[in-house]
């Protein structure tokens, strides 16, 4: 093939600015480059209340916008940014960018009568967790943009939680001490211990995407998502389905009694100013129900 007379572009040198041959691995330098030039932007997914829809918060997932290769998803690029040293700068650019959307537009979403203020959910990787200067980062960021650390809520896999649980329960103890909440992020993947899981000071478990998809086609996977809703709820969790793409599922999960549904039924992401359209049409519905 082309690509076996290639040896020399075979070890790792950066093809049109991100991708190595032949594997397609993204390059530390691109990463690095990227960052330095602003390439990545954020966008916001709703996370509403099951029984009603109301808003409960947002949860903010990073973009990159390569400028010859278009976009490239996170599934590719944060394990890049983990190995090489530079999530703490991809979570920094990510912090900031969010939490001045979220200063400025959270606090008009919600007349303070229809209850909690809404949430700001942002993604940490198993890496952080075992930086130094996470909890400096954060509490520091969120007091430049005047946001209340209990507006925040943290997601952590169960697989990186999991990592090292003693770091873990030490790292999330400081952190819920600051007053920042503590999500499970894709729970029920991991082969975690459950007595360490509940140890750890999480306030919220997301019952994984690939349940929740496959929630009108199986048995199976319906099972799952009410084991975990009682799971959680027994131990005094919200419990949060991500991946609902349908009515018939977001049914099945008001009747479990699952609390928050997050998905492309609901909403997909969108950047600032579609998400901030979005906000404005979802208060107007539920200032004048009638009009909904
Ligand atoms: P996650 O935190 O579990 O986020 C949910 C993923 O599911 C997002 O993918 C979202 O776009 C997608 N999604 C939402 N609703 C639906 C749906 O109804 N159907 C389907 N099929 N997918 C849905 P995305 O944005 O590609 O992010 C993938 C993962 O990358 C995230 O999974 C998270 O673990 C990680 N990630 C994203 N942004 C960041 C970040 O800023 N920092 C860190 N450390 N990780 C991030
Ligand atoms: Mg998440
Ligand atoms: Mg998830
Ligand atoms: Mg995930």
């Amino acid at each position: 093939t082309a690509m076996a007379e290639l040896p020399a572009l075979a070890r790792g040198n950066p093809i049109d600015g991100a991708y190595s041959r032949p594997t397609g691995e993204i390059s530390a330098e691109a990463m690095s480059r990227a960052l330095e030039d602003r390439q990545f932007s954020v966008v916001y997914q709703p996370k509403v209340v099951c029984d009603g829809g109301m808003l409960a918060g947002f949860e903010v997932l990073a973009r990159w916008h390569h400028p010859t290769l278009g976009e490239i998803p996170p599934d590719r690029f944060i394990a890049v940014a983990e190995r090489h040293d530079l999530i703490d700068e991809l979570t920094a650019q990510v912090l900031d960018q969010s939490l001045q959307w979220f200063a400025r537009h959270a606090p008009e979403s919600r007349p303070p009568a229809l209850g909690d203020p809404v949430t700001l959910s942002v993604n940490l990787s198993a890496r952080s967790l075992r930086s130094h200067q996470l909890v400096e980062t954060l509490t520091s960021r969120c007091q430049a943009h005047g946001v209340d650390p209990s507006r925040i809520v943290l997601e952590l896999t169960e697989t990186s939680a999991m990592e090292d649980p003693v770091a873990s329960l030490d790292m999330l103890t400081r952190l819920r001490m600051k007053g920042f909440n503590l999500s499970l992020d894709d729970f029920g993947t991991g082969y975690s211990s459950m007595l360490q899981l509940v140890r750890l000071p999480f306030s919220e478990i997301k019952i994984d995407k690939s349940f929740v998809m496959e929630a009108t086609r199986s048995g199976e996977a319906r099972s799952v998502i009410r084991s975990i809703v009682d799971l959680g709820h027994s131990l005094g969790l919200q419990v949060t389905a991500e991946g609902v793409e349908t009515a018939e599922t977001l049914h099945y999960l008001q009747d479990t009694r699952c609390d928050l549904a997050q998905g492309f039924h609901i909403a997909r992401p969108m950047p600032g100013e579609r998400a901030l359209l979005w906000l404005q049409r979802h208060t107007e519905k539920f200032a004048n129900p009638s009009r909904g």
